[in-house]
């Protein structure tokens, strides 16, 4: 069984976020970049398929700038077996991610495909599901729990108010959840191991796809700051002040 995982090449999640003056979008000068945490669980998932002898290969895809071939050392670091980069220059909007991955899975014929539930640059949440639209695949997003057996995958999602178990028939697309596991650290063996695994680069001209952007982005602000907060003497004061200046009850 081969399995691809898509991973995003996104800022830091320690990093605090700077709003460029313009307000045009994040400024990205000289800020530290990591493989988004949603994808390094989707990574680690995929070894663990491997090491349990239910999977046999594990591709790699990362669409980006060319520095995203960092981020997909780490992912041959951690335990991929080969990666693939498509560059683009700029932002790529999920939908041409999607139809990018769509070509890499007709190439590659994988069983399975394994995403982030969402990247936390964009939190758009929706590439795992258009790539599963585009494909007429079955998909199981918000995964907290993968089994795979006889030619299906048993996926337990996290819904709101609880968890749904579906039955996914393969080729599925699966997306990850925080609690599907905990990803490992690439041991430094491994780091110089992965430097000789194979890394082919390619171009959105080469799945004959678009990769011009179709939205705009209006504007981009910086959350309000918190005021302090205050020391209320008694119960009564507090009610008076949820009630009066908050407004909550
Ligand atoms: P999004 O829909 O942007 O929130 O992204 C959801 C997931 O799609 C991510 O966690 C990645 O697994 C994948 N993805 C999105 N953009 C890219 C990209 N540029 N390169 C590789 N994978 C991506």
């Amino acid at each position: 069984m081969k399995i691809l995982v898509a991973v995003k090449r996104v800022v830091d999640y320690n990093v605090k976020i700077r709003v460029k003056p313009d307000g045009t979008g994040v400024d990205l000068a000289n800020v530290k970049m990591s493989m988004n945490p949603f994808d390094e669980i989707a990574v680690e998932e995929a070894i663990r398929m491997k090491e349990k002898g239910v999977a046999t290969e594990i591709v790699a895809v990362s669409i980006g700038p060319q520095q995203a071939q960092e981020t997909l050392r780490t992912a041959l670091a951690m335990g991929a077996d080969r990666g693939i980069l498509i560059k683009t220059d700029g932002v790529t909007e999920p939908l041409a991610v999607a139809k990018l991955l769509k070509g890499v899975v007709e190439a590659e014929k994988p069983d399975l495909v394994i995403l982030g539930k969402q990247a936390i640059d964009d939190d758009c949440n929706q590439t795992g599901q258009m790539l599963a639209a585009l494909l007429g695949w079955s998909q199981g997003t918000f995964a907290n729990k993968i089994e795979l057996a006889d030619g299906k995958a048993t996926v337990t999602r996290e819904v709101d108010g609880g968890l749904q178990t579906l039955d996914l028939t393969l080729p599925a697309i699966v997306t990850t959840d925080l609690r599907l596991n905990e990803p490992r650290y690439a041991s430094l063996p491994n780091i110089m191991k992965a430097k000789k695994k194979p890394l082919e680069e390619k171009t959105p001209a080469d799945f004959g796809v678009d990769v011009s952007p179709r939205l705009t982005v209006v504007k981009t602000v910086e959350p309000a700051k918190r005021g302090a907060g205050v020391k209320v003497a008694s119960v009564d004061e507090l009610i008076a002040k949820l009630k009066n200046e908050a407004g909550v009850l």
